[in-house]
């Protein structure tokens, strides 16, 4: 057998997952130039994209637009998209491994972590990575529904995620309109009864998660004042030390700009967004649903490694709200024949390189990149340097990939699979044609794009696109 990873034998890889990570991995594969690669990403929606197109808020089209990069990389023709095909159904691991030399799993953080606190399962208590699923137009959850006729809501978490679930809460109709939020989520939205989002936070204004225009961009909505405490947004001795000791550009703009809310008259629109700190959760309250949540408040304390985490003073409030959206972070969730760590909601690997529990040794061939690499953290540029690292390990590994053998590592053998396997599998040619579809049918609504959410719907129009082009190229 020639030389893997020239022109005769190239290195062949699967990506599992289109998301950012997939497509940072991708690129770093195809800017090396020691090798001839070809790669393949699957993913289980016939669209790419995994959080950028279901998970960074509608009203956020600049970061979308990092979608022209991962055009980029998939114009290459040593690049193809196999959407629609589910690894561990459409395509098993050890399907992967015959037709692959290596496979670089980026699969994301899929669900949410839990509290585990009475009540978290009363109707009316929602995961809010299922409502930010849901306005995004997400197949697998856009027939969820979400109780909008409640007045009083609570967000727990103090992150992004909890942000954008406060803002698309308390943003009007015409500033909703504006942006490709899905359209049942627009219609739910504009009878919604919301009046009162309490964000609640369990640390300290310091400690937030959240990034500063994310909470500057409160401030400008139409409808909505921005409330908050004078005591929870005042700093205490801890903090203040822990700020002078280390500056922390973010804690001092979030509090600067908390001050400016503090100061701020309430305008007396008619919703309002409460930012509350220093206070846990410890029961959702309710028979049936959601009729309110009690909570603890807390006081700030040095942990062993230093950092400032949240105690709880046994003074108690009880607020009533009809909704909960619990937004405490992401999980990674297990992949069939895949190693996984499931304390840490990751893949088990270092640097990259995916870990065999049992042996402790790296696996010759397994690579992750991405949040199920290294946990739900970071901004999608994040994952571009992560990529790196682990297309770094898997380049060092070529040479001994001779040793792994995979039995039919040509492209054609996997379009034969699929060909049995999943035969309505959609390629980056179809979400060209499905991407200009949702801003055509966009556009006639004076709306920047229309999203499709049912994979039957996408399904069948990749296909009319299909037939038309095929019409259309002379023979
Ligand atoms: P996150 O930033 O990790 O925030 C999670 C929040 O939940 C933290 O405030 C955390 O508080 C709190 N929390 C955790 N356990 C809790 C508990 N038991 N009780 C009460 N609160 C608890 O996660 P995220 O908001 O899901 O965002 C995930 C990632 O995506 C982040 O890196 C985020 O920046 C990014 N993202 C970015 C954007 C954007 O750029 N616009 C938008 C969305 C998401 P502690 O700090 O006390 O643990």
């Amino acid at each position: 057998m020639s030389q893997i990873g020239t022109e005769t034998t190239p290195v062949r890889v699967a990506i599992i997952g289109s998301g950012p990570s997939g497509f940072y991995a991708a690129d770093a594969l195809l800017k090396q130039t020691d090798y001839v690669i070809e790669m393949d990403m699957f993913d289980r929606l016939p669209t790419p994209y995994g959080l950028v197109r279901g998970g960074v808020a509608p009203d956020h089209p600049k970061i979308k637009s990092v979608t022209k990069v991962y055009d980029k990389i998939a114009a290459h023709p040593h690049f193809r998209l196999f959407g629609h095909v589910e690894f561990g159904k459409d395509i098993t691991h050890d399907e992967i491994k015959a037709h692959y030399h290596a496979v670089i799993y980026a699969v994301g953080a899929q669900t949410d972590r839990r509290l585990g606190i009475p009540g978290e399962d009363l109707i009316g208590s929602y995961a809010a990575t299922e409502f930010v699923a849901w306005y995004n137009a997400h197949p697998d959850y856009r027939d969820l529904q979400f109780d909008l006729s409640q007045e009083r809501v609570a967000v727990i978490g103090n992150g992004n995620v909890a942000m954008d679930v406060a803002r698309i809460l308390a943003s009007s109709y015409e500033e909703l309109r504006k942006t490709d939020i899905a359209d049942y989520a627009l219609e739910a939205l504009r009878t919604s009864k919301v009046k009162e989002v309490y964000m609640l936070g369990r640390r300290g204004p310091a400690q937030a998660s959240f990034t500063n225009p994310e909470l500057k961009e409160l401030g400008t909505l139409s409808l909505a004042d921005v409330i908050v405490k004078a005591d929870e947004v005042t700093l205490d001795p801890l903090s203040s030390a822990a700020l002078a000791a280390t500056p922390d550009p973010l804690a001092e703009k979030n509090l600067k700009t908390l001050n400016e809310y503090l100061q701020r008259p309430i305008a007396g629109k008619p919703r309002q967004i409460h930012l509350r700190f220093l206070v846990s959760p410890v029961v959702i309250m309710g028979t049936e649903r959601v009729e309110g949540i009690r909570l603890v408040k807390n006081a700030l304390q040095q942990a062993d490694d230093g950092t400032l985490r949240p105690r709880a003073t046994g003074e108690f409030e009880e607020l009533p709200v009809g909704i909960v959206f619990r937004s405490i972070g992401y999980t990674g969730v297990a992949l069939p024949g895949v190693p996984f760590d499931a304390k840490a909601g990751v893949i088990p690997n270092q640097l990259g390189r995916v870990i065999d529990p049992a042996t402790k040794q790296t696996i010759l061939g397994e690579y992750t990149v991405g949040w199920i690499k290294r946990g739900p953290s970071g901004v999608i540029g994040t994952n571009k340097p992560d990529a790196v690292e682990s297309v770094t390990q898997l380049l060092a590994d070529i040479p001994n990939f001779a040793e792994l053998d995979p039995t039919q590592a040509v492209r054609e053998s996997v379009d034969t699979l699929l060909l049995v396997k999943q035969p309505n599998f959609t390629t980056y040619s179809d979400w060209s044609a499905l991407d200009q579809l949702e801003i055509q049918n966009g556009a006639a609504q004076d709306r920047p794009r229309l999203k499709y959410s049912r994979v039957d719907q996408m399904l069948d129009a990749a296909e009319a696109a299909r037939r038309a082009r095929a019409a259309s190229t002379p023979v």
